[in-house]
């Protein structure tokens, strides 16, 4: 049985004083949810205020990008080791916005999971397609050369500690959410890959969440389908009662 996991991702959304103010509202409303990892990721310079305000709580503090060398003169970079020392345990790697923007390719994917899983951090390893990808029928290849050119380089061992989150791009802030179908398709494609990499139990085992317009309204019917094990939310979560309502779904 696999723990669904409910993930926001605030992009670069909030200060230091809106991320506690998210949380004054946000604890109570799942401090009674059981049987889900609950997890958001700020910006980095909140980091401190996010896992202040979830000290004791169900609620986990993820980084949304990492640097693979662990210090160095790298400016700019924050390394794995510092994230974790500051409170996270789980980071987004290879998120399409950084893939897009700044230049994520899968061997930086496989190179920041790795330091990810070294440092002690669960990373959340993001696929997904473009639209004119998705048009031209190559989905499924897209996604098997993301996982083949990216997590597929781990070892069975390192891969055990991963979880992938399928994230058609065409679907991420533009309120097109992929149907429950298409999703859940998509995730089929990934756990055949994972099954052909690392075996069948390794597929049984892996969380895959879907991302992508995820809303409290449309959180119920994803989640029914038994190869969707959670969700990584954007514009949704920056609301404390709607993300609420979305993990409580
Ligand atoms: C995301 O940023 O990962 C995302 C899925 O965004 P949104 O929910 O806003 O589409």
């Amino acid at each position: 049985m696999r723990k669904p996991l409910m993930a926001g991702n605030w992009k670069m959304y909030k200060n230091a004083g809106e991320t506690a103010a998210f949380f004054d509202t946000f604890r109570p409303a799942v401090e009674k949810t059981a049987g889900r990892d609950i997890v958001l990721c700020p910006v980095f310079v909140n980091i401190p205020a996010a896992v202040a305000a979830t000290a004791g709580s169900n609620i986990g503090i993820g980084g949304q990008n990492l640097y693979w060398v662990r210090e160095g003169a790298f400016t700019g970079e924050v390394a794995a080791p510092m994230l974790k020392a500051a409170g996270c345990s789980w980071v987004l790697v290879g998120h399409s916005e950084r893939r897009q923007y700044f230049g994520e390719t899968d061997e930086s994917v496989l190179k920041k999971t790795v330091a990810a899983l070294e440092a002690g951090l669960n990373p959340i390893v993001c696929v997904g397609e473009r639209l004119q990808e998705r048009e031209a029928g190559e989905t499924a290849a897209v996604l098997q050369s993301q996982f083949t050119g990216g997590i597929a380089g781990l070892t069975p061992q390192q891969f055990a500690g991963v979880v992938i989150a399928y994230e058609p791009v065409w679907a991420i802030g533009t309120g097109k959410t992929a149907t429950p179908e298409i999703a859940s398709d998509a995730h089929k494609v990934i756990r055949q890959a994972v099954a052909a990499a690392f075996g069948a139990e390794a597929a049984s085992a892996v969380r895959i969440l879907y991302g992508g317009s995820v809303k409290p309204d449309n959180t119920a019917t994803l989640m029914a389908k038994e190869d969707i094990d959670g969700v990584l939310v954007g514009g949704a979560s920056l609301d404390p009662k709607s993300f609420a309502a979305i993990v409580n779904y």
